[in-house]
């Protein structure tokens, strides 16, 4: 028995950011396989500019009530239409920077060209490309960040990038051939355990996956219950949008009402593709609990 209680007090701290009994707002922003839509269509209807509307608008009315704004996009914004092909992709990405995109996971279109490429995408992006399974095979290390942490309002959020094992394959292999890409849920794991041992521990975890809706509930229920507080998804152009019987919606329409899948203590999220829908999700943070 003294031994146990002596463990228990040498155990470190785990210091959090959060202050006890105060809630916070946190309103999460996503979009996912934009494949080069930074223009309307001809109907006029999306592209990154009524993006860019969008996200001011939603910004000014979550900082009225007291909260924040995280965006993210979960992955390939490379290959689709000719007017961003040609551009290699750096219209979407300067029209990222100027919406303040604040992180993107890797998709498995991002391989349709040379490393060099991508690697230039990287440096026009103000914002940091993710995968936690991409590693170089000459060094093995990670070929962009794994994780990032990004602070709102004193609290720590940590997105976790994570990539679709498929890109070994589906990608061209030309420019894959060097890399490594591990299981998703491995290295879910093994970041997961890396932010655990980090001084601060995160208040909020998430995964953002470019591994398509199936993969991502299938992560949440293989990893212990809660091990990410949100997964936003992409890779499967979902519209992860649930009826009162818990079945994925078939008929959603842009405004209507949209629950999130809940797995194993986890939120996941998708919203579509190429840049019809931004997915907005809104949440409240208290005592440590994300609801
Ligand atoms: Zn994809």
């Amino acid at each position: 028995m003294k031994k146990a209680l002596l463990a228990a007090l040498l155990l470190p701290a785990l210091a959090q950011a959060y202050q006890p009994g105060k809630t916070y707002r946190l309103t999460v922003l996503h979009t996912n396989d934009l494949h080069g839509r930074f223009w309307p269509n001809e109907h006029g209807e999306y592209g990154l500019a009524a993006h860019q509307t969008l996200v001011k608008q939603i910004k000014n009315e979550v900082a009225r009530n007291g909260g924040s704004v995280v965006l993210l996009n979960v992955g390939d914004v490379n290959t689709g239409v000719p007017e961003s092909d040609v551009h290699n992709a750096r219209p979407d990405i300067e029209a990222m920077n100027a919406i303040g995109y604040e992180a993107m996971t890797l998709g498995n279109h991002e391989f349709d060209n040379p490393l060099q490429m991508l690697a230039m995408q990287e440096k026009w992006a103000r914002f940091p490309f993710l995968s936690a399974n991409i590693r170089l095979k000459d060094s093995g290390r990670h070929l962009v960040k794994p994780y990032t942490v990004l602070r709102k309002q004193g609290l720590d959020i940590a997105v976790v990038g994570l990539t679709t094992e498929e890109t070994a394959t589906s990608a061209n292999t030309a420019y894959t051939r060097n890399l490594i890409i591990d299981p998703a849920a491995d290295s879910a794991r093994q970041t997961l355990q890396t932010l655990k041992q980090r001084k601060k521990k995160p208040d909020i975890t998430i995964a953002l996956t470019h591994l398509g809706y199936r993969s991502d509930t299938a992560l949440a229920r293989t990893l212990p219950a809660k091990s990410f507080d949100i997964i936003v998804g992409g890779h499967s152009h979902h519209t992860v949008c649930m009826d009162n019987a818990g079945r994925l919606k078939n008929n959603h329409r842009p405004g209507d009402a949209c629950r999130p899948d809940f797995q194993n203590g986890t939120w996941i999220m998708q919203a579509g593709e190429w840049g019809k829908y931004l997915g907005r999700a809104d949440f409240t943070f208290k005592n440590g609990k994300l609801a």
